[in-house]
């Protein structure tokens, strides 16, 4: 009898550790065939003439996808890297392959279950099955106290359930081997140039230096939590900041939450106010799943539109608006990919309610420049903020003002926080 292979096409998904796919693989399997496809629908030009995919999130990716074929590699395994559309590719390497069984991580959003829905149908077509993992919260769908169709809106109802009622897993053993087929061309990782971008320039004046990859992403994990404990990293208190920076590695799941979670654990009270972020990141997940695309899209934008909204939000962009804070937030965010929950709160709410420009530009600009994009979660804090579902009785801390004391600040020096916030996770006026 033939070996049994199992393709394992990981997305965002890329870690050795905490991965149920690549677990479960190894264990039905004789082989284990793993993919990564660079899809040229994430490179390409918007209409607006930006990037789907900005440089620093495109070059962190290139590293992470580096990182997990080193670390297969370490297991004398290997990935096999193409670039093209999943849909063409999975199958003709399936058939290739001898493929029995298609392995995946469901995601939630519009764009990447379509391709999943495209990926499937076609092989469908060779009577091959496309077998849908839930891998990307920290609680598992089929644990928590309720059906996805009756998941309360309000987040505060749903963390308070939540974490009443149900637990989160632990995290699923590595594999202690992954035997995969003989390969003939294992294809090489693209260049920055061949995805249609250029090589981003460092700014000096970014406080995080990102690096792709699991290797990174557990470095990240013990550096931010270390001294989590003392008084100078609680969190919410006197504005200091205990923000891990690990959302870039968890939005293309270089780690999971679940790995996060059991971390922070070991810390008591602190830890559990970092649960409460991870808890947000989940509540916009399950929002996707139980809505769909009509969770950002249930009403108009709350405010009425400038007729000069796209000079407006040009402005905004480039952070020529005049105001100190969101100029310098937008050259932050332009230089480095990166700006703090805050500021993005400050910035979205000032292009929303005193631009009176369009939320969604603000948003797809987001998604092209952040280099922790992942959509439920951007999509979604841009909805709320734009007033565009019905979550409002969440009570989600948004800063709506800003403040006196920043207007004098300059690039990159952005030291406002929020005066304090509640275990709730709402903003608490000073
Ligand atoms: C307009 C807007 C757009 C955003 N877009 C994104 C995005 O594309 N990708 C993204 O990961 N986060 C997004 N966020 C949420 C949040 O700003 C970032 O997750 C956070 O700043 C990341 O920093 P950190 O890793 O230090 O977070 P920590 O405070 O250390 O939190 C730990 C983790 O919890 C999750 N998290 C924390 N806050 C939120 C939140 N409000 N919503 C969802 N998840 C959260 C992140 O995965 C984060 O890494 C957005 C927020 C706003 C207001």
């Amino acid at each position: 009898m033939s070996d049994k292979t199992i393709l394992v096409w990981f997305r965002n998904d890329l870690r050795i550790r905490d991965n149920e796919i690549l677990l479960e693989a190894v264990r039905k399997a004789d082989k284990v065939l793993p993919v990564y496809c660079f899809d040229p629908y994430y490179f390409q030009t918007t209409a607006t003439g930006g990037h789907k995919t900005g440089s620093f999130r495109a070059r962190f990716l290139l590293e992470a996808v580096a990182d997990l074929r080193k670390n297969l590699q370490a297991f004398g395994a290997e990935l096999l890297i193409r670039i093209g559309n999943p849909a063409g590719i999975i199958p003709l390497l399936a058939e290739e392959y001898h493929v029995s069984e298609v392995y995946h991580h469901r995601e939630v959003a519009y764009e990447e279950t379509r391709i999943s829905e495209q990926v499937e149908a076609a092989l469908w077509k060779m009577k091959l099955n496309l077998k849908h993992f839930i891998g990307h919260t920290m609680y598992h769908k089929e644990d928590l106290p309720f059906p996805i169709k009756d998941i309360p809106d309000s987040f505060a109802v749903f963390k308070k359930k939540v974490e009443r009622e149900s637990s989160v897993r632990p995290v699923v053993p590595t594999p202690d081997h992954i035997t995969v087929p003989e390969i003939a061309d294992a294809g090489e990782l693209p260049t920055l140039h061949q995805l249609g971008l250029t090589e981003p320039v460092d700014d000096p004046r970014a406080t995080e230096n990102f690096q792709g990859g699991e290797t990174a992403a557990l470095v990240q994990l013990h550096k931010s939590l270390a001294g989590i404990d003392s008084p100078a990293k609680q969190k919410g208190k006197n504005g200091n900041d205990a923000s891990t920076k690990l959302s870039p590695w968890m939005s293309i799941g270089c780690i999971s939450p679940r790995q996060v979670y059991w971390e922070t654990q070991k810390y008591g009270n602190n830890g559990n106010l970092l649960k409460l972020e991870l808890l947000w990141r989940d509540y916009f997940r399950f929002m996707f799943k139980k809505h769909g695309q009509k969770f950002i899209s249930a009403k108009n934008q709350a405010a009425e539109l400038a007729a000069d909204q796209n000079a407006l939000f040009e402005k905004w962009k480039l952070g020529e608006t005049g105001v100190p804070l969101i100029d310098a937030a937008m050259h932050e965010l332009n230089a480095t990919g990166y700006i703090s929950n805050q500021n993005r709160q400050i910035v979205a709410n000032y292009l929303v309610n005193t631009l009176k420009a369009d939320w969604t530009k603000g948003a797809a600009y987001f998604e092209e420049k952040l280099i922790d994009y992942s959509p439920a979660s951007n999509w979604g804090n841009w909805a709320f903020i734009a007033g565009v579902n019905d979550a409002k009785e969440s009570k989600y801390a948004i800063a709506t003002k800003l403040p006196k004391e920043l207007e004098a600040k300059t690039d990159f020096v952005l030291t406002w926080q929020p005066s304090s916030i509640d275990e709730a996770g709402d903003l608490v006026e000073a």
